[in-house]
């Protein structure tokens, strides 16, 4: 609960904090580094372990932070940490359409440097427009660091070697020169003096504690100093919140573990929760909070309370949450009409900013948020979405996908769900493409080089099928048959002659149609194609040597209206360079009678 008194009915409330950063950079190793300290440097046992976040109250913080907070300067109750750590729960957790989360940690570990969830999780914080910190991790990684576990940062690396002090900040220039590329002006925290404009880097370590200090200072600072408004809430009004889970709990069915980021939730109260379908109106059976450690039983781990004040976590027990879904809105009804807030949750599930087109692909996410995640990065991949929705792969997605006609559509995209065993059959039965992965980058990767490599199939069909330019010479003294068909000795001048292909002649600026290329045979053997330079004997039927056609004469592969529009267009890139030359000249002829021909 916020410490500070309630002058006007608000009161101010704890800053919710979330930790992202790639897998392995050291996010969870920094949460139970504060946790842990916390814990240990509150031995009165104020620390509250909460459902889903831990309440690190602004003594303990001061504590932790050694002479870097001095609690006077802050009116601020403490800060939430979210005990999930990761830009999938980032983005899981919302508050009325925005980031649950006031401010953010991302980890870069400085020995490894920006890595793609690094990139990704700067996306969010930007679409979110979330302030942030950098904890620029691992510097006791650095060969030769001498430890001093707790400590503050500019002492440490004062007091290293000037070899390992140099190793150490080239990583952090590098993560700095990152950030800059991404879009963000960055220093060393202790010479950023607007947190606003610019974004802190810490280097710390969560192994040693080493910066952690300098972190808690930062944020508490910067929350102080930005957040401040924002954390003013009514106390005594209803709650809002948002489902971080919904799980079974043995004695209770099915619970929602939910953030209460404003107002109040007591037992009794009527709440709507957003659903897979309908929104929920239910009422409150239970408020959940684990016992504190000392009082644990292994059977009785929670205990009930009362009343549940902004900011905090809490397990939710009531009637009829099976369809609750992980990132959906929870009000408390209050005085309200449940109308006007069932009207309210609906909005806000619809305001996710998925939008969708009439061909693209089908979506599924595990939650609302991570549904909107990777509807975000599919936009920025260019990637059109014809239906998304929160759940398992059911087989109506699979309905859906299989009413698409370009192949690429006929993709469904699942991100942290399950497969329905009868979907999958089916998908398979019907020739739809299944993605899974649990990161968003490689989910999106995965169906680009898909997509890549049937639209290289598609270009080999079409080139298969279509007319490819090719000129060709009559030789002198080759006629070797008059007419039915005339048969004469020939030489390619550029592109590809092929059997089979309609050959026309230019008298003056009209294409004339001479006659059809049966056959082309080259030492008495058939042969389908011939390139640039090649001689061989054609036979062309319609056509008689002397009349329609002479020696010496140049002749032309018809080529439709329709193939030159590709072939000028599309694969043109594809065409070996003399094709493309006899196609420019083709095509000249004919657009010096009609400037539009082929476009
Ligand atoms: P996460 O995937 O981002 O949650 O990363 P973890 O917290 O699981 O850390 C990944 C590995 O890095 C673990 O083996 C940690 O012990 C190690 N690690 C995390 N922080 C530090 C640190 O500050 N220094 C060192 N040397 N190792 C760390």
């Amino acid at each position: 609960m916020a410490d500070s008194t309630p002058a006007d009915g608000t009161d101010l409330r704890t800053p919710i904090v979330a930790v992202l950063g790639h897998v392995d950079h050291g996010k969870t190793t920094l949460l139970d580094h504060v946790r842990g300290s916390a814990v240990t440097a509150d031995e009165a046992g104020a620390i509250t372990q909460h459902i889903g976040a831990t309440h690190v109250p602004l003594d303990v913080i001061s504590e932790m932070a050694g002479g870097l907070v001095d609690p006077t300067d802050f009116d601020l109750p403490g800060l939430l940490f979210i005990d999930t750590p990761g830009h999938h729960s980032f983005s899981t957790l919302r508050s009325r359409g925005g980031a649950l989360a006031d401010i953010a940690i991302l980890v870069v570990d400085v020995t490894d440097g920006f890595q793609p969830q690094t990139e990704e999780a700067i996306d969010i914080l930007a679409r979110t427009e979330t302030p942030f910190v950098v904890a620029a991790n691992k510097v006791d990684a650095v060969g030769g660091w001498r430890s001093e576990p707790n400590a503050p940062i500019q002492g440490r690396l004062d007091a290293q070697t000037d070899r390992v002090r140099s190793d150490v900040e080239e990583g952090l220039y590098e993560i700095i020169g990152d950030l800059s590329d991404a879009g963000f002006t960055a220093d060393f925290y202790w010479r950023v003096s607007d947190f606003k404009a610019n974004v802190g880097v810490v280097p710390c370590s969560a192994e040693t504690g080493e910066g952690m200090p300098d972190l808690l200072a930062v944020l508490m600072g910067l929350s102080q100093r930005y957040l401040r408004e924002a954390m003013a809430v009514d106390t005594t009004g209803p709650a809002a919140g948002t489902v971080l889970e919904v799980t079974d709990q043995q004695g209770f069915g099915t619970t929602l573990d939910a953030v209460i980021y404003d107002g109040r939730i007591d037992a009794g109260d009527r709440i709507v929760v957003g659903a897979a379908n309908a929104p929920i109106v239910t009422e409150v059976r239970a408020l959940l909070k684990p016992r504190p450690l000392a009082e644990i039983r292994s059977d009785d781990a929670f205990e009930t309370v009362d009343r549940v004040v902004a900011a905090d976590g809490v397990k939710i027990a009531a009637p009829e949450l099976d369809d609750a879904m992980a990132g959906a809105p929870i009000r408390v009804v209050g005085d309200r009409s449940v109308e006007a807030v069932t009207a309210e949750v609906r909005e806000e599930l619809q305001s996710v900013a998925v939008e969708t087109a009439d061909h693209g692909v089908v979506i599924k996410a595990d939650t609302l948020g991570s549904l909107e995640a990777l509807a975000g990065s599919l936009e920025e991949a260019e990637i059109p979405i014809v239906h998304a929705e929160v759940g398992d792969v059911a087989p109506r997605d699979v309905h859906v996908a299989d009413t698409a006609d370009e192949a690429e559509h006929r993709s469904i995209l699942a991100f942290g769900v399950d497969v329905l065993d009868d979907s999958r059959q089916m998908a398979a039965d019907r020739n739809i493409d299944l993605f899974e992965h649990d990161v968003i980058y490689r989910l999106i990767e995965e169906y680009e080089e898909y997509v890549e490599s049937i639209q290289e199939a598609q270009q080999e069909q079409i080139m298969e099928n279509i007319t490819r330019p090719a000129r060709f010479q009559i030789l002198d003294d080759h006629t070797f048959r008059q007419s039915d068909p005339a048969v004469v000795g020939v030489e390619v001048r550029g592109g590809t002659l092929r059997r089979g292909e309609s050959i026309v002649r230019w008298d003056g600026s009209e294409p004339t149609r001479v006659g059809h290329l049966k056959s082309i045979q080259d030492e008495g053997e058939d042969v389908d194609e011939l390139r640039t330079g090649e001689r061989a004997a054609v036979s062309i039927d319609g056509p008689t040597v002397g009349r329609q056609i002479e020696e010496g004469d140049t002749l032309w592969v018809e080529i439709p209206e329709k193939h030159a529009k590709v072939l000028d267009g599309e694969l043109r890139e594809e065409l070996p360079a003399d094709e493309r030359e006899t196609l420019s000249m083709y095509l000249d002829e004919h657009r010096s009678r009609d400037p539009f021909w082929g476009k």
